[in-house]
């Protein structure tokens, strides 16, 4: 197939898609990307990057010419024969992950047929593969082959971890496919996994849930500190240390969030029941993860008690730092959360414009962090940008009606804070009160209405 002469063709040229594109364009490749937005795909052309991710701009513009961006299908199977694809797969009423887009892609593909392979980046449920072969041999599309090739990167990251990742999962029935897609990977120095496609498509699952999976017990484990006067950062130090355990994700706070954990588990919860397994622990992670931001507004109503026509700044609104990305993250949540206690919220976030923000209906969103604690009553760090440690907190604190501080990611330095005169509370550190009301957050369902940190959108 020579897939050094032929350009890769990537379809979705969103986070992943986009990232993809330039590093194997940095590898040396020539690149066609497809996207159906033609407002994206006319500015990726202007070499405008709708997307903020650390080295992506560059990266693009270091390796313009071996990149070219179209919305035409018939232009892209023309000169590809390779096609990775990379459009959403987001969450569907039902949990089960929306595969509207991928049969989308998989019906232009078959309507031209082809001797190609089709490689799956984007994540898919265990069966996909099967699904879509079925899908492209009904349709008479014989050559088209499909190999999964989930990715595992990071926002904010994504350039390093797709360069320099951990591993590079091929699944293929074919192992000629599988070797094609592995020789695109040329000059990327990890391990590599051959499998079949459904074990792949498992790996990118599993993978996911567990580290939600760690995230939800490091924040119970928080809990449990709170009550009995233990810091959890040395306890998750102590524990990173055994190198079964590992440092990783062991970091509490208010909860994962993102446009993949949140999806990703549910779908594998989904899927096990699907197929008759009732996946418990994955219910306990979900639960977990929404009560925590129930637990952050807990904590400044057992300091303020009723938050009625109090004011909050959030300070951070993006799922984490250095990334631009809003979805499901835990700021949406808080601020619905916030004014159903009756407060009124401001917040500031880097990478959020100032003035009104649908994500956000009834926050102000701030064009500086002082503006969002002015007057505030209440502060929260959602969002761990290193600007906020270089904050002039003394500062702040003299703007705030109150300087009430809970650092939903333990991020700063609470003695520091303390020492400026701070109430700073971090999740687990115990720097507030041991063990009281938030007893019951811990027992409590999370079915409130504003409550659903992991839920659909
Ligand atoms: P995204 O929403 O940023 O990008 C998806 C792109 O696909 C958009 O530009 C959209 O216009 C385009 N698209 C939609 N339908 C299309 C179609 N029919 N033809 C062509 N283009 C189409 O999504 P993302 O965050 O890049 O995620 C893509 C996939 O990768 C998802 O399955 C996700 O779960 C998975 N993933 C994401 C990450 C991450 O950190 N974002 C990491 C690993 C895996």
């Amino acid at each position: 197939m020579g897939e050094r002469q032929s350009p890769i063709g990537v379809i979705g040229v969103g986070y992943v898609g986009l990232v993809s594109a330039a590093c194997f364009a940095h590898l040396g490749h020539s690149v066609v990307c497809l996207d159906v937005d033609e407002e994206r795909v006319a500015a990726l052309s202007a070499g405008v990057i709708p997307i903020y991710e650390p080295g992506l701009e560059k990266l693009l513009e270091d390796n313009r010419e071996r990149l070219r961006f179209t919305t035409s299908y018939g232009d892209l199977l023309s000169a590809c024969r390779v096609l990775f694809v990379a459009v959403d797969t987001p969450p569907s009423p039902s949990g089960d992950a929306d595969l509207s887009r991928v049969r989308q892609v998989v019906g232009e593909v078959a309507e031209r047929g082809g001797d190609r392979i089709l490689v799956m980046k984007s994540t898919v449920p265990v069966g996909t593969g099967g699904h879509v072969l079925h899908q492209l041999r009904a349709r008479g599309a014989d050559g088209v082959h499909y190999v999964s090739n989930p990715e595992f990167l990071r926002e904010g990251a994504a350039i390093q971890d797709f360069l320099e990742p951990d591993r590079v999962v091929i699944g293929a029935t074919d192992p000629e496919d599988g070797d094609r897609i592995e020789a695109l990977y040329r000059g990327v120095d990890a391990p590599v996994v051959r499998t079949s496609v459904p074990t792949a498509e498992m790996i990118k699952y599993a993978s996911n849930a567990f580290l939600a999976t760690k995230i939800s017990f490091i924040n119970e484990i928080a809990n449990v500190c709170e009550g009995v006067g233990a810091d959890v950062r040395t306890v998750a130090e102590g524990m990173g240390l055994d190198h079964r355990i590992g440092p990783h994700f062991l970091q509490a706070g208010i909860g994962y969030g993102g446009s993949c954990f949140p999806k990703d588990v549910q779908a594998l919860k989904q899927l096990a029941g699907n197929s008759g397994y009732h996946f418990q622990l994955l219910n306990a992670v979900i639960e977990v993860n929404q009560l925590q931001k129930r637990r952050v507004v807990a904590k400044l109503k057992q300091r303020l008690g009723s938050l009625h026509e109090l004011r909050v700044g959030l300070l951070g609104l993006t799922f984490k730092p250095n990334t631009d990305d809003l979805r499901e993250a835990a700021s949406i949540v808080l601020a619905a959360r916030l004014q159903g206690e009756g407060a009124t919220v401001g917040a500031y976030d880097p990478m959020v414009p100032a003035g009104a923000h649908p994500q956000f209906p009834g926050v102000t969103i701030c064009g500086s962090p002082e503006e969002a604690l002015r007057d505030a009553d209440a502060a929260i760090l959602v969002t761990e940008w290193p600007e906020f440690q270089r904050l002039d907190w003394a500062a702040c604190r003299e703007l705030m009606a109150r300087p009430l501080l809970v650092d939903g990611r333990n991020a700063l330095d609470g003695e520091a804070l303390a020492a400026a005169g701070f109430e700073y509370e971090g999740l687990g550190t115990a720097d507030g009160p041991v063990g009281g009301d938030l007893e019951s957050v811990s027992s409590g369902r999370p079915d409130g209405a504003a409550s659903s940190a992991g839920g659909r959108r």
